[in-house]
């Protein structure tokens, strides 16, 4: 009887080019416009145990930007600079029904503040919350805690991404002044510079294998694969799963949690970071998106793994 990990390298190939088909169902994202260069018909995914085994297939080689998949890794950071109290004074823990870049909430809803850190206005507020005494300072310490969690001391940012976004980020701009004047960007908070940091952010470049890692150290609870040092508290780990079940998957999160139900954050890069809890850490990458901003080529092959191996945590 070969073990689970045994029969996904034996079948990960194959279902993954039935998935493939998936892609002709979407589009790339080309509102970054340095974004819409991207395959549309890529799809790559790499399956890390908690042995450190190692299952890849398809195109995973194809280097991309983490895009809001970042988002979860500095909501972690943050929580471990400013603790859970400060951090959830700036932003709420509820679903917002509403697409990523909305900007409705904020102006309907007392008192104004971003309902989660994993929508565009939440993690611009969670990005200001970040410590460091300038912009370098923050993103570097943003890029160094990226590195430390997927072991790679090599991942940093792409300047013609950051450039395409840093050039037409309207929206994110206008989220942000309505942040500062909702108060939950402090007075001597800069918004152009919060903004500057959160572009470099989604801009951090990574493979479907660093992603698997740093997906392995969520599912692991926390703690390196590797030296078994404890990399982030238990409760902060906690905190991100639950935000990537409720949230990770953009307006069909629900949709994803009946029928994959396992923690996931996706990116409009087309990248999907998820995992199975004490299990496995998955990076996958498939660039053309659905309507909601998920890769459609990325979606049924998780949700067809989850169901042959009966992953769902519900
Ligand atoms: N940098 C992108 C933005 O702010 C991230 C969005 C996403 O991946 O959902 O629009």
């Amino acid at each position: 009887m070969p073990t689970e990990m045994e029969h996904i390298t034996e079948h990960l190939p194959g279902w993954l080019e039935e998935s493939r088909h998936a892609a002709s169902e979407g589009k790339v994202a080309d509102y970054i416009p340095e974004l819409a260069h991207a395959p549309a018909d890529a799809l790559g995914c790499t399956l890390i145990d908690t042995n450190g085994n190692t299952v890849t297939a398809g195109d995973c080689s194809l280097s991309f930007t983490m895009q809001s998949i970042s988002k979860v890794f500095t909501l972690l950071l943050a929580l471990m600079d400013r603790g859970e109290e400060r951090v959830f004074n700036h932003v709420g823990m509820e679903p917002s029904g509403d697409d990523y870049n909305s900007m409705l909430k904020l102006e309907l809803v007392e008192p104004g503040k971003p309902f989660n850190p994993l929508i565009n206005a939440g993690a611009i507020a969670i990005t200001a919350l970040i410590k460091g005494d300038s912009t370098d300072e923050q993103f570097t310490r943003i890029r160094d805690f990226f590195r430390t969690i997927a072991g790679n001391p090599d991942i940093d940012y792409n300047h013609g991404v950051y450039t395409s976004e840093q050039q037409t980020a309207h929206r994110n701009r206008s989220l942000a002044y309505f942040l500062k004047d909702n108060d939950v960007l402090s007075d001597d908070t800069e918004v152009e510079d919060v903004l500057d940091v959160y572009f470099r952010q989604c801009a951090l470049e990574v493979n479907c294998e660093q992603l698997a890692r740093m997906g392995m150290v969520l599912a692991n609870g926390g703690f390196d694969l590797v030296t078994g040092q404890e990399l982030i508290p238990y409760r902060y780990v906690q905190i991100a799963k639950t935000f990537m079940v409720t949230c990770g998957m953009y307006n069909a999160s629900g949709e994803f949690a009946i029928q994959a139900g396992i923690p996931a954050k996706s990116g409009v890069s087309g990248g999907i970071l998820a995992l199975v809890p004490g299990r496995y850490g998955i990076g996958v990458i498939g660039p053309s998106l659905n309507r909601k901003g998920n890769s459609t080529a990325g979606l049924h092959l998780l949700q067809k793994l989850s169901a042959q191996y009966n992953w769902s945590i519900f």
